[in-house]
C-alpha cells in the first residue's frame, strides 16, 4: 500500500531523474532523529470519513480517473517548490539506513526539507528554504529581476505572469511558461482530463474538465475557471496551478493543486435555507439602520462538500478546511467568487484537534453539550457573515471602504466580527425557529471551546487576533468563568447581551471607518493575559493538525 503510494507521488518524477543518471548523494546532513519523529506527531493521522455509496456509477468512475491526474499534480508542486526535490526522495526512498523512513515521512507530509509548521525549518540538509522556491533561479535576487524587467519592459508581463516561471540560460534570465518547462506532466495531465470529461454525465463538470484540460497545455485558465463557477452536480472539482504563497519572492508564480470532493446534499440544503434569511439578519444587526448595508450583492455562492483526495501545495503541511477561488478578478467581476468548505476536513480536525483542546480546558458540564454540529455551524455563519455589514461606507463626504479606513486593523476586525456574527446569528435564527433552544445552547458551548484553538497558534495573524478580542472581552463582561478547577463555564444568560454588545462595537467601528477605535480595542483586548497564557501552556500535546488518510476508490 505504502510503495504504490509512493509510486503515486513521486512515479513520473523518477523516472525522470533515472533517465538523467544521478548518483550524486544529495543528502549531506539532518535534523536530529527525536525533532523529526515529534514534529509528525503534531499532525494526527486521521481517515476521512465519506460516504461514496450514493454516488453514480459514471462519476465514481471520474474521480478515479481525477485521482490519477491529482498524483501529477503532487509530483509538479514538489518540482515547484525545490529544483533538488526528485533528487532527495529518490534518495530517501531506495535508502537502507532505517531512520530515513521517518525522514522520507516528514518529507512527503512537507513536500520538500523544510517543516511547514515550524517556520520552514530545514530538517534535511542544514540550508534555507530558497525564497522563491523552483519559480527562479535559486541564485537570482530581487534586485536582478526588477533590473531585468526595467531594462526590458517589452518582456515585464511575460515575466510577471503567474503561470511562468524563470530560467537563467547563458547567463541571462528568460521566461518560460509552465506547459513550457513542464510539457510531459501537463500532457499527462491533459490527457486524463479529457479522458475525465468523457466518462462524466455532469454537462457541467464535462464543459469545466475539457476547457480545463486546454488551460493546462496553454496556460490561460479564464475560460476554465468561467466554467468551474458553473459547476452544479454531485463532483466539486479543482485541478490546477492557483494560490501564490510559496513564491515569497513576489508572490507572482502559482502553485499546482487539486481538490476532489463530492457535494454534501443535506448540508446543502441546510445552506440554501439559511441563505434565505440573509436580508432579515443584515436587518437584525445591532447597529442604527443607517449604517446597514442591503446594496451588497450576495453572488457569492458557498458549497459544502466532502474531499475524497487532494493534492500539492493544499496537502503540504497544515491541511485546508475551506477555501475560495478563483483568484482571477476578471472572473471575480463577472461571476463572483465561490466558497468551498470541506465538512470531512473539519470533522477530522474536530475530533483530533479540538476535542483533545476542549477535555483539557473546560468544565465537565460544558463539555456535555459540545457537538460537531454545533461547531461546524458556527465556521459556516462565520463565513456567511463576511457576507454582512459594512463595506462601502461614507467617511469625512467621501466614498470609501471599511478596509482602505481601517488599513492594517481590517483583518483582525473584520475575522473577529465575523466569529461574533456567525454566533449572534445562530440566536436569530433561533428565534426564526430554524434551531432549537438545546442547539443554541450548544453553539454557545461549542464556540468557547473552541477559541483556544486559534489563539494557540498566535495574536500575530487574523484570526488569532480576533479570537483573543472575544475572548478576553466576554471574560471582561462576566459570558464566562474559570471555575475552582481552573475550567472555563459559561454564564450562559449573560452569553447573548455579551455578544450583541461586542457585534455593535466591531459593526460601528466599521460604518464609520474608524482607525483610531479599531487600534484602541486591538490594543485593549487582542492580548495574551497571564490567564490565557495558562490555558495555552496546557495544550503542548495536542495536535496541531492532522493527516488525512484517504478513502479507497
Ligand atoms: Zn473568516
Amino acid at each position: 500500500m505504502k510503495k504504490l503510494y509512493v509510486m503515486l507521488l513521486f512515479g513520473v518524477g523518477l523516472t525522470l531523474f533515472f533517465f538523467c543518471g544521478g548518483n550524486k548523494k544529495m543528502i549531506t546532513s539532518k535534523a536530529p532523529l527525536e525533532y523529526v519523529k515529534n514534529e509528525t506527531k503534531k499532525l494526527a493521522p486521521v481517515e476521512l470519513k465519506i460516504d461514496l455509496t450514493q454516488l453514480p456509477e459514471s462519476e465514481l468512475k471520474t474521480l478515479q480517473i481525477l485521482k490519477q491526474a491529482a498524483s501529477y499534480i503532487d509530483s509538479l508542486f514538489l518540482i515547484q517548490v525545490y529544483s533538488k526535490n526528485m533528487a532527495i526522495a529518490n534518495e530517501l526512498a531506495n535508502s537502507n539506513n532505517p531512520e530515513d523512513k521517518y525522514y522520507y515521512d516528514l518529507f512527503k507530509i512537507m513536500f520538500g526539507p523544510w517543516n511547514r509548521i515550524d517556520s520552514d525549518k530545514p530538517f534535511i540538509n542544514n540550508i534555507p528554504k530558497p525564497e522563491g522556491a523552483n519559480f527562479y533561479p535559486e541564485d537570482m535576487t530581487k534586485e536582478e529581476f526588477l533590473n531585468f524587467v526595467k531594462q526590458n519592459p517589452d518582456k515585464k508581463e511575460l515575466f510577471e505572469n503567474t503561470f511562468t516561471v524563470i530560467r537563467r540560460e547563458n547567463r541571462k534570465l528568460k521566461a518560460l511558461y509552465y506547459h513550457e518547462e513542464w510539457p510531459n506532466y501537463v500532457h499527462k495531465i491533459h490527457d486524463l482530463l479529457i479522458q475525465a470529461a468523457n466518462t462524466t454525465k455532469d454537462s457541467t463538470l464535462k464543459d469545466y474538465l475539457l476547457k480545463r484540460a486546454k488551460a493546462f497545455l496553454t496556460d490561460d485558465y479564464f475560460e476554465s475557471d468561467m466554467a468551474w463557477m458553473d459547476l452544479n452536480g454531485d463532483l466539486e472539482i479543482v485541478i490546477g496551478p492557483y494560490e501564490v504563497y510559496e513564491d515569497k519572492l513576489f508572490s507572482y508564480k502559482a502553485a499546482y493543486e487539486a481538490f476532489l470532493c463530492v457535494v454534501d446534499k443535506e448540508e446543502s440544503k441546510k445552506l440554501e435555507k439559511i441563505t434565505s434569511y440573509l436580508k432579515d439578519m443584515e436587518k437584525n444587526l445591532p447597529i442604527p439602520d443607517k449604517y446597514k448595508n442591503f446594496e451588497r450583492g450576495f453572488s457569492s455562492p458557498i458549497k459544502v462538500v466532502n474531499e475524497v483526495f487532494s493534492a500539492g501545495d493544499t496537502k503540504a503541511g497544515v491541511q485546508t478546511t475551506a477555501f475560495n477561488l478563483p483568484n482571477d478578478e476578471r472572473v471575480r467581476k463577472a461571476k463572483g467568487s465561490k466558497k468551498v468548505m470541506l465538512k470531512n476536513i473539519a470533522e477530522a480536525k474536530f475530533e483530533k484537534c479540538w476535542i483533545p483542546i476542549v477535555n483539557k480546558i473546560l468544565a465537565p458540564e460544558a463539555l456535555k453539550n459540545i457537538s460537531f454540529e454545533a461547531y461546524f455551524t458556527h465556521t459556516l455563519l462565520h463565513e456567511i457573515s463576511h457576507g454582512l455589514g459594512p463595506g462601502f461606507i461614507k467617511k469625512d463626504n467621501k466614498e470609501t471602504t471599511v478596509s482602505k479606513e481601517l488599513k492594517e486593523t481590517y483583518p483582525t476586525i473584520e475575522e473577529c466580527k465575523a466569529d461574533v456574527l456567525g454566533i449572534y446569528n445562530v440566536h436569530f435564527l433561533t428565534e426564526k425557529g430554524f434551531y432549537d433552544k438545546e442547539f443554541e445552547k450548544e453553539a454557545y458551548y461549542s464556540y468557547l471551546g473552541g477559541m483556544l484553538r486559534s489563539i494557540r497558534f498566535g495574536i500575530g495573524e487574523a484570526h488569532g487576533g480576533g479570537v483573543a478580542i472575544q475572548f478576553n472581552f466576554l471574560r471582561e463582561n462576566g459570558a464566562f468563568i474559570i471555575d475552582k478547577n481552573g475550567k472555563l463555564n459559561l454564564v450562559l444568560d449573560k452569553m447573548y447581551p455579551s455578544i450583541k454588545k461586542l457585534a455593535n462595537i466591531l459593526l460601528t467601528i466599521q460604518a464609520t471607518g474608524d482607525y483610531e477605535k479599531a487600534k484602541k480595542l486591538i490594543e485593549k483586548y487582542s492580548k495574551i493575559t497571564p490567564e490565557l497564557q495558562k490555558f495555552i501552556d496546557q495544550l503542548k500535546d495536542v495536535p496541531i493538525d492532522i493527516k488525512p488518510i484517504f478513502p479507497k476508490i
